[in-house]
């Protein structure tokens, strides 16, 4: 894990053991807001104690993006008191499928054995909600695409936006809707935020933000193109595969080893999408 500063008071931790993936804390006038965990234990428990010995701060508040393990489990690690903020339908998701998967997990990795999972307590039905933290404000409001529950959080005072997953350096619609997700890459492109947090990868700055978005705007319109050719080409799921994410205009490898399964399990699931539908 590592960590680096946003703005003064914002500061983001990656893992370098998970795809890249952030977690956030705001250090505020009624103290520190976490915004998602790390999913590894020690790592989760690594930034509590970093953020409560370096700001001497209590915690305020948790806000969770979405129901995904990787943002998800890191919440046991903060204080038990604390309001957990997130959308209703990351409650549910959560209630559905939460245990079984962190049972999965716990199988595959006994690490993941002290990990309870923090569920939304404030859970949001839709809309917007502003959390007023004195020197901060957060809003909080839907983003959906990669999945139906994400949220963002968007740090007024700062102009930071806090996307969960609805940003990610490749976009990954395979549990979510590729249609809302390219609304949602749209709608953030409009708002023009400073700086970008995203689910997984570095942070987007000033400047960079409407080029990253039309780049992984055209990242989905071109997977949609090429999940259309295999499928009139009547090529197997092996040939797509053979689909680099280079052609999709993602020149780096910028998830780790992971990121062609990702960029693959993108295509396949627009590729059964489609089938279905020409099936009727
Ligand atoms: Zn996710």
């Amino acid at each position: 894990m590592y960590w680096e500063r946003v703005s003064e008071q914002i500061y983001l931790f990656t893992s370098d053991r998970y795809a890249l993936v952030n977690s956030v804390a705001v250090v505020t006038d009624r103290g520190i807001i976490a915004i998602d965990g790390l999913p590894f234990p020690d790592e989760a428990k690594q930034i509590a104690r970093f953020l409560e010995v370096r700001t001497g701060a209590d915690f305020y508040s948790l806000i969770l993006t979405h129901h995904h393990m990787d943002h998800a489990y890191g919440l046991f690690a903060f204080p038990e008191r604390l309001d957990v903020i997130g959308s209703e339908l990351c409650r549910q998701r959560l209630l559905e499928v939460g245990e079984a998967s962190l049972a999965e997990a716990r199988e595959s990795d006994p690490a993941f054995e002290e990990v309870t999972l923090r569920l939304p307590t404030i859970a949001l039905e839709s809309g917007e909600f502003t959390l007023d933290a004195g020197n901060k404000t957060l809003r909080v409001f839907p983003l959906p695409g990669h999945t139906s529950d994400n949220i963002g959080v968007m740090i007024e005072e700062d102009d930071v936006l806090i996307t969960g997953d609805a940003v990610m350096a490749i976009p990954i619609i395979a549990d979510g809707d590729w249609e809302q997700e390219i609304e949602t890459l749209e709608r953030i492109r409009e708002m023009e935020p400073d700086t970008v947090v995203q689910g997984h990868g570095e942070v987007i700055l000033r400047g960079e933000v409407k080029t990253v978005m039309d780049e992984y705007i055209n990242y989905l319109h071109c997977i949609r193109k090429e999940a259309e050719v295999a499928l009139k080409k009547g090529r197997d799921r092996k040939e797509i595969w053979d689909i680099p994410l280079e052609r999709c205009g993602l020149e780096r490898v910028p998830l780790g080893i992971a990121s062609h399964q990702l960029h693959v399990a993108n295509i396949l699931s627009l590729y059964d999408r489609l089938k279905a539908e020409r099936e009727g």
